[in-house]
């Protein structure tokens, strides 16, 4: 009998959650369901859903839950993920959201919900050190120190923080993010589904560390 591996990673903005997010789903041979990748390819091949995402989005307002658990439904019920299973990134974020999620889904939405736990003074500089170039839209990481405006090294544009990330807005989605996980986390831990993981260090021994929290609720997951 194949297993499928159900897999819900949360964490904090600035966690490195992507990039582990992306190398677990490799390693476990599951599609890595990201909800800003499925905004963005909706919106691209132009679907209904699209654009009504993409209209609260230019609107500058936060994408209803409804819309995004459609979207999310719709993704994890696809062929791939039906035989093999997921790993979900980004959604949900409230404890409204994952309780939606496990009444579409059932008890069978997630094996394990993983939390990808760095602190705020971790995360912090590390996100007020994020650039983007104003003209190519290069993404790098200004040096302790550095000046906040610079030269883009691949096109010689002007490299500044994004307008999203003032001081004052990356303590706001941080302090969202502790509000609205704390319930998220809680329920988790009560349904028996919930494991910490510190994120804080290597990114390699991070990476194992994800792994054998999966393969602590999940043991015959396949190897890769
Ligand atoms: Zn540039």
């Amino acid at each position: 009998m194949v297993h499928r591996t159900r897999v819900i990673i949360l964490g904090r903005q600035g966690a490195g959650k992507g990039t582990q997010c992306a190398r677990l789903a490799a390693r476990l041979a599951v599609p890595h369901v990201s909800t800003g990748d499925l905004f963005r390819a909706e919106a691209a091949e132009g679907t209904e859903l699209g654009r009504q995402a993409a209209a609260y989005f230019d609107a500058g307002s936060l994408v209803p839950d409804e819309l995004v658990l459609d979207l999310v439904v719709q993704r994890l019920d696809a062929d791939d993920a039906r035989a093999a299973g997921y790993l979900l990134d980004g959604f949900p974020r409230t404890l409204a959201q994952g309780q939606a999620l496990f009444e579409v889904l059932g008890d069978w939405a997630a094996d394990v919900a993983v939390e990808l736990d760095v602190p705020t003074s971790v995360v912090l500089p590390r996100l007020a050190a994020r650039r983007v170039c104003q003209d190519c839209g290069a993404t790098s990481r200004a040096a302790p120190g550095a000046a906040e405006v610079a030269t883009c090294e691949r096109c010689g544009g002007t490299v500044t923080r994004r307008t999203d990330d003032t001081d004052e807005a990356i303590h706001r989605r941080l302090a969202t993010y502790d509000q609205e996980s704390g319930p998220l986390l809680s329920w988790f831990d009560d349904k028996g589904l919930l494991v910490r993981v510190d994120g804080v260090g290597d990114p390699d021994d991070v990476h194992h560390r994800l792994l054998d929290a999966v393969r602590s609720r999940i043991p015959d997951i396949g190897e890769v």
